[in-house]
């Protein structure tokens, strides 16, 4: 099977696995484990951030980020198609009280300036008053496109100047990095905390990081604990999520096993490609006269999986399990299917 579901379906390597078994451990919610540690020390500088906190998935790194940053009660702005927004179940409101107020971020999920200052409300005696600016990088939904820095610091700038914390769901955040060729950290350099995903292109079995000022991971550290993210000798998954580290250079080989699959696939009657950036491609069935469901039914009984994005859109994402011969064979499966 060859499963273009998610980049989160890799297998730890060999190396992840002794990483596991070999990790220096201690109780990390008594700030003793080493492997944890030095894999927020390392983290943090990755993002250009002061300090970072290690956290089971990129969900709770978000949900604890928004929480720090706000008061209950307050706006946040969000691009309309984000994954704080769309996929997290609604968990800004249960866990933080927060409104959402959305923003169409256009065909790359990036507000504007100008959207970011409409989309802002003063706090009154009537209106809660906005609390926070969440951006995504890559933007998932849009298609793993790789939001450039210039357009970062622009939203991050019109927030600042409004008084607004700036957030980045970077789960991608090294996909974009890669792509643009630039460090993540110059993509975080505008804003005030980022959430990262190990355990999507880079490999590890489990993690996510949430990086920020020293100030602003304290006040996160409790926020996890709250939420019951507080983990005892967590080295054991830390060890495989600092090996996940090294990985960064090695997502340039998905992009190019993404722009070989979105070729071939652009080359069968009936499907439109939209062209990759990074490792997610979409599909549009329409003109196939097809549903996503109905194609990747008949992709599965082939051996190919992808997941549905839309009604007669399929996502299909590259990542370290599979090699370029992988996406070629699941080119011809597609078309077959077809
Ligand atoms: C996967 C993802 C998350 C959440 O990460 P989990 O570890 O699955 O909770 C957040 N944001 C984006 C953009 C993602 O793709």
């Amino acid at each position: 099977m060859l499963d273009l579901r998610s980049d989160t379906v890799t297998k730890p390597s060999e190396a992840m696995r002794d990483a596991a078994t070999d990790a220096d451990v201690g109780d990390d919610v008594y700030g003793e484990d080493p492997t944890v540690n030095e894999l927020e020390s390392v983290a943090a500088e990755l993002m250009g951030m002061e300090a970072a906190l290690y956290v089971p998935t990129g969900t709770m790194g978000n949900q604890i980020a928004a929480r720090v940053h706000t008061e209950r009660g307050q706006e946040v702005l969000v691009e309309r198609e984000s994954h704080i927004y769309k996929w997290e179940l609604g968990g800004l409101a249960q866990h933080s009280a927060l409104q959402v107020r959305t923003l169409d971020g256009g065909d790359r999920g990036i507000p504007t300036p100008e959207q970011v200052r409409d989309g802002y409300v003063e706090e009154d005696a009537h209106r809660p008053g906005t609390g926070l600016l969440t951006l995504e990088n890559t933007h998932n939904s849009k298609g793993g496109v790789a939001i450039a820095p210039e357009k970062i610091d622009a939203a991050a700038e019109a927030a600042h100047d409004l008084g607004l914390p700036v957030h980045l769901d970077g789960a991608r955040v090294c996909n974009a990095a890669v792509a643009l060729d630039v460090s993540p950290s110059r993509i975080t350099e505008n804003v005030d905390s980022v959430m990262f995903c190990l355990s999507k292109g880079l490999g590890a079995p489990v993690g996510s990081v949430l990086a920020g000022d020293e100030e602003f991971i304290a006040r996160a550290r409790r926020v996890r604990k709250l939420l019951g993210g507080g983990m005892r000798q967590v080295g054991v998954l830390a060890g495989p999520g600092l090996l996940a580290l090294d990985n960064v250079s090695r997502l340039e080989a998905d992009h190019e096993n993404a722009r070989v699959l979105a070729e071939l696939l652009a080359d069968v009657d009936g499907l439109s490609v939209q062209s990759p950036e990074t490792n997610i491609v979409l599909v549009n069935t329409e003109d196939a006269g097809l549903t996503a469901g109905e194609l990747l039914d008949a992709c599965e009984e082939r051996g190919v999986l992808g997941s549905e994005f839309g009604t007669h859109v399929v996502r299909f994402c590259t990542h370290w399990d599979v090699d370029r011969e992988d996406v070629e064979t699941a080119a011809e499966r597609v078309r077959d299917a077809l």
